[in-house]
């Protein structure tokens, strides 16, 4: 109690004391400050488009990728000791700045400097660019493998040690911090979804065991509900097979007109292990996709979403529109829930009795399907992303240790013969911490789908309106807002967990 009142009258005086002080001299340096970011975010802004190229070149293989160079001029701008210095001064004072975009542009570096020391720390960058080279490569001999592990093994360690370096107690607690989210936040949704799902989930293990006469469940009956949940999700027996037709046709209907946007989407066969990518190179001017031949439609139009949200960004200031290549920058969970916005137009009713040969009755029978494996696909992603979270939240444990409790706990297998996986996964490495965004956008799109529903009716996949409110509420203010701000604003609500729950209707 005591350290409170002390606190709160060092707060008062602190506060009688900067009112003393005249008002120019405050706004001088805010001037200051806002010139000095405006330098370094035209540089930031430079080399994330650098990178976006490379990375274009990487995945489509149209020239030579070099993704080190701008990825050590990040390094060195994101070193800088006087953005460091500045921006450490004004976080902890930054309600007290005037321009509410110059607060805004305070947290987000704050966010990023805070990521950055972790992840653009020389010794992890090094290693990391070491282990994406690795991956890279087809064909690795044991002895390989090896060494990857134990690199991987190092990457995580030494994640912990800086971010335990840095105050925290982990890089979990740390990443959470950056990315929006929160870690607390983060484990009440895990406990929200796993409570609400456990009985529906129960009831599909006994109906399995009973229809299919299975004594134990095993990991392959697990998994084959999931396959029930994708299969009957993912768009069938489309009626227009140019995928890239599909999108801008589906795209002319809610009123964006896909000609007049800087956007390329290009099929073409890649070589092996890479499906492809969407790019957002320049915000708002400049966005490229990529697939091998044969992806899912869905994929298209995910990754058409990643576009939208970053060409009707109308913010222009670089380090609010969100670029994605240093964590911390954008809200990631965010982002994936615009592409799945998007991709949500493909299980629309309507869209799916005017683009595929399914009738109404099969459509609703797929529905049904889907709503049935949904506890499955739910509890599957938690399981997924926190074999990854439990990697740094518990380094005494194997790996294996870890997805073999982690598969009891949350998807009940009661065999022993639990298949695990290793390490080597370029997510990890590349994305560190990312997987639960991929379950959060499927709650976004949920939410936005029904406002839509509500808002321009049964038909609004087809209503030229519907563009224009995703860019007011979505696009157009970039990071400025907080992600749930954001869905506040265009939903009603925050992230609303009981009603995705009441979408897919499990009990
Ligand atoms: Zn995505």
């Amino acid at each position: 109690m005591k350290s409170v009142i002390s606190n709160s009258l060092k707060l008062t005086l602190t506060v009688l004391f900067i009112s003393s002080l005249s008002f120019t001299a405050c706004s001088n340096k805010e001037e200051e400050l806002n010139r000095f970011l405006n330098k370094i975010e035209t540089q930031y802004e430079n080399i994330a488009i650098d990178l976006g190229e490379a990375y274009w070149n990487f995945y489509s293989a149209e020239g030579e990728a070099d993704l080190k160079t701008p990825k050590d001029k990040f390094y060195n701008l994101l070193i800088n000791d006087t953005l460091n210095t500045l921006i450490e001064t004004w976080y902890p004072k930054r309600a007290e700045i005037k321009d509410s975009m110059l607060t805004r542009r305070v947290e987000k570096w704050h966010d990023v400097l805070l990521s950055a020391k972790v992840e653009y720390n020389a010794e992890i960058l090094e290693l990391r660019n070491d282990l994406e080279k690795m991956l890279e490569m087809s064909n690795k001999e044991d002895e390989t493998e090896n060494d990857l592990e134990a690199k991987m093994l190092k990457l995580i360690e030494l994640r912990n040690k800086k971010s335990i370096e840095l105050g925290y107690d982990n890089y979990v607690h740390l990443s959470f911090e950056t990315n929006g989210l929160g870690y607390k936040w983060f484990l009440n949704f895990i406990e929200e979804m796993d409570n609400s799902t456990i009985n529906a989930y129960k009831a599909l293990i006994e109906e399995a065991k009973t229809n299919q006469s299975v004594e134990q469940f095993g990991q392959r009956n697990a998994y084959q509900f999931i396959g029930q949940f994708y299969g009957n999700s993912s768009p069938s027996e489309l009626n227009i097979e140019d995928n890239i037709e599909l999108v801008k046709i589906s795209l002319n209907n809610i009123g964006i007109n896909y000609t007049e946007l800087p956007a390329i989407l290009v099929e073409e066969k890649l070589p092996a292990g890479i499906g492809g990518q969407g790019l957002m190179i320049d915000v708002p001017n400049d966005f490229r996709a990529v697939m091998t031949l044969g992806m899912d439609a869905s994929v298209w139009m995910h990754e058409m979403g990643h576009g939208l949200h970053g060409l009707f960004n109308s913010i222009n200031n670089p380090i609010l529109e969100g670029y994605e290549w240093i964590p911390g920058n954008a809200n990631p969970s965010f982002a994936e829930g615009m592409a799945e916005t998007i991709t949500w137009f493909t299980r629309n009713t309507e869209w799916q009795k005017k683009y595929s040969n399914l009738n109404e009755e099969q459509i609703l029978k797929r529905k049904e399907t889907v709503k049935k494996y949904a506890p499955a696909f739910i509890r599957f992603h938690i399981f997924n992303f926190l074999k990854e979270t439990e990697l740094y939240l518990h380094p005494e444990k194997s790996y294996e240790e870890i997805q073999t409790e982690l598969a009891k706990k949350y998807l009940f297998i009661e065999t022993e013969e639990i298949r695990t996986q290793g390490l080597e996964n370029i997510i990890y490495v590349s994305y560190p911490l990312y997987l639960q965004n991929y379950l959060i956008a499927d709650m976004v799109a949920s939410q936005i789908h029904k406002t839509l529903e509500t808002e321009f009716g049964k038909d609004y996949a087809f209503n030229n309106e519907v563009g224009a409110y995703l860019t007011k509420y979505f696009y157009s203010t970039g990071e400025y807002y907080n992600w749930n701000d954001r869905l506040k604003h265009g939903t009603g609500s925050e992230l609303d967990v009981k009603a995705y729950i009441d979408f897919y209707q499990i009990k």
